[in-house]
């Protein structure tokens, strides 16, 4: 992320070439008019006008910067599911965590880590590590009911999956104090995710009730990561761990980038549109 001395010395260095044009504009106007010098410095004070309010539309943003709590979902002491081949919910968090951020800076969002590590096993300590930032992300792989799953052997050990149900989604609480951040972010996570051809799951209909259906957003009212929070928030699941090829797609580092960008997309287009 790009220190507030590196935009400063940026701009700097951009008004500085500006003014060299706008002076090297003034003496070709002087030159071309000829008769009526004082045009040359009416086109000229207009040009640098106009190339000033670019210059600074465009460090607006890094100027601006804002930060996003990227929490990795479960951790050492609570795994969460475990994958149709044995593979903790956590670790697949965990993976893809360091991607987001990625994604995130390379657009000029800062990133707070929150249980990068693992260790935070209260949950009500995630919201509060993220307070102050502008945005939480809770980061999760779905699993599926009990009932749903079947018996295999994997690598000689005795697994449970389901191939039924495939995808992302995401999810939202009403009683977040800063709601409509909330689910414009989350539909603008899901429709970048739609766009960057992933396919939503919807078998948490009707349990589940929708906040946005077109892009996978649900309620979830009582997720202490969501409303526990002072600021807006979504928990995003990446995909089903248990079925067979999509737990195997989640692992792979070519498609974790594309989603990590998908997300990141999303988020800095909710998030700037609402400046
Ligand atoms: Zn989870």
């Amino acid at each position: 992320m790009k220190s507030s001395s590196d935009v400063a010395s940026r701009t700097v260095r951009l008004l500085d070439s500006i003014h060299g044009l706008a002076l090297d504009q003034r003496t070709e106007g002087r030159q071309s008019l000829g008769a009526n010098p004082s045009r040359g410095k009416i086109i000229s004070y207009r040009w640098i006008s106009q190339c000033c309010s670019i210059v600074l539309s465009l460090l607006a943003v890094p100027a601006c910067a804002l930060e996003v709590a990227i929490d990795v979902g479960h951790g050492i002491n609570d795994s969460g599911a475990i994958s149709a081949r044995g593979r903790s919910e956590f670790s697949f968090n965990q993976a893809l965590a360091p991607v987001l951020q990625k994604a995130l800076e390379g657009r000029g969002i800062g990133v707070r880590p929150v249980n990068f590590d693992g260790r935070i096993a209260n949950l009500r300590a995630r919201p509060a590590a993220a307070a102050g930032a502008d945005f939480f992300i809770s980061l999760h792989h779905d699993s599926l009911n009990a009932s749903e799953l079947e018996i295999w052997a994997w690598e000689g050990q005795t697994l449970t999956y389901s191939d039924r149900y495939a995808g992302y989604s995401l999810y939202v609480s009403q009683d977040n104090p800063d709601r409509s951040t909330s689910e414009r972010c989350a539909s603008a996570i899901g429709a970048m995710m739609r766009r960057a051809g992933f396919v939503p799951t919807r078998h948490h209909y009707p349990k589940r009730a929708w906040a946005d259906e077109t892009n996978a957003v649900h309620y979830y009212d009582n997720l202490v990561v969501l409303y526990r929070t002072t600021l807006p928030a979504v928990l995003f699941e990446a995909g089903v761990i248990k079925h067979r090829d999509e737990e195997l797609l989640l692992q792979d580092p070519e498609r974790m980038a594309r989603m990590a960008d998908a997300i990141a997309t999303g988020i800095a287009a909710c998030l700037y549109s609402g400046r």
